[in-house]
């Protein structure tokens, strides 16, 4: 392979349950798009879902974004946290609340990673319509561990919160 010239397919899920939800969405496009050597190819729709764990707080829009890009999923983890960072969101929120801007990287070609601060595909692919159901807007990627498609994946996930299409849509600046 042509490591100088790596083009990696990343598909990054995004979620937003604060202030104008739509607006945090396209300027997430907007900031992975200024990233070097990237730029994001596809958006699924944007859906309105339920929080999961903590209930008492706002729906989420949630999307997925598809990518394509020559950062390794190292420096796209350190560049998708200081986009949230960018956004406004504190480094100390807590884990299951509000959040103005959340980017996860959910797949890495077919490639898997298995760190401590970093692990692909995301473990919570297989558990979260708001990610299955998106991706399947643009793609049905075979999950590189479970050996099952998206499309599978959904027939068999557990999660049972509520989830519907809005008829928003995201531009693309590329
Ligand atoms: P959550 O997304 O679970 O609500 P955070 O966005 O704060 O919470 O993520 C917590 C940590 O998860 C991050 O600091 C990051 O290091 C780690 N992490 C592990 N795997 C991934 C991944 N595939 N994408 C994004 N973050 C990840
Ligand atoms: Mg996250």
């Amino acid at each position: 392979m042509n490591i100088r010239h790596a083009n990696h397919t990343i598909y990054v899920g995004a979620g937003s349950n604060m202030a104008n939800r739509l607006d945090n969405l396209r300027k997430a496009i907007e900031l992975l798009n200024q990233l070097p050597r990237t730029s994001v190819k596809k958006t699924s729709a944007v859906y309105h879902s339920e929080p999961l764990g903590f209930s008492a707080q706002e729906w989420f829009y949630n999307a997925v974004f598809e990518l394509r890009s020559e950062l390794n999923p190292e420096t796209c983890l350190v560049q998708c946290k200081r986009i949230e960072c960018l956004m406004g969101r504190p480094a100390d929120h807590k884990k299951w609340g509000p959040r103005i801007i959340d980017l996860d990287i959910l797949l890495y070609d077919n490639r898997t990673c298995n760190e401590e601060h970093l692990t692909i595909p995301h473990p919570e692919l297989s558990n979260r319509r708001f990610v299955l159901l998106p991706i399947l807007d643009l793609a049905n990627p075979v999950h590189p561990v479970l050996g099952q498609t998206m499309r599978e994946l959904l027939e068999t996930c557990p999660d049972t919160s509520s989830i519907e299409r809005t008829g928003h849509t995201l531009l693309t600046v590329t």
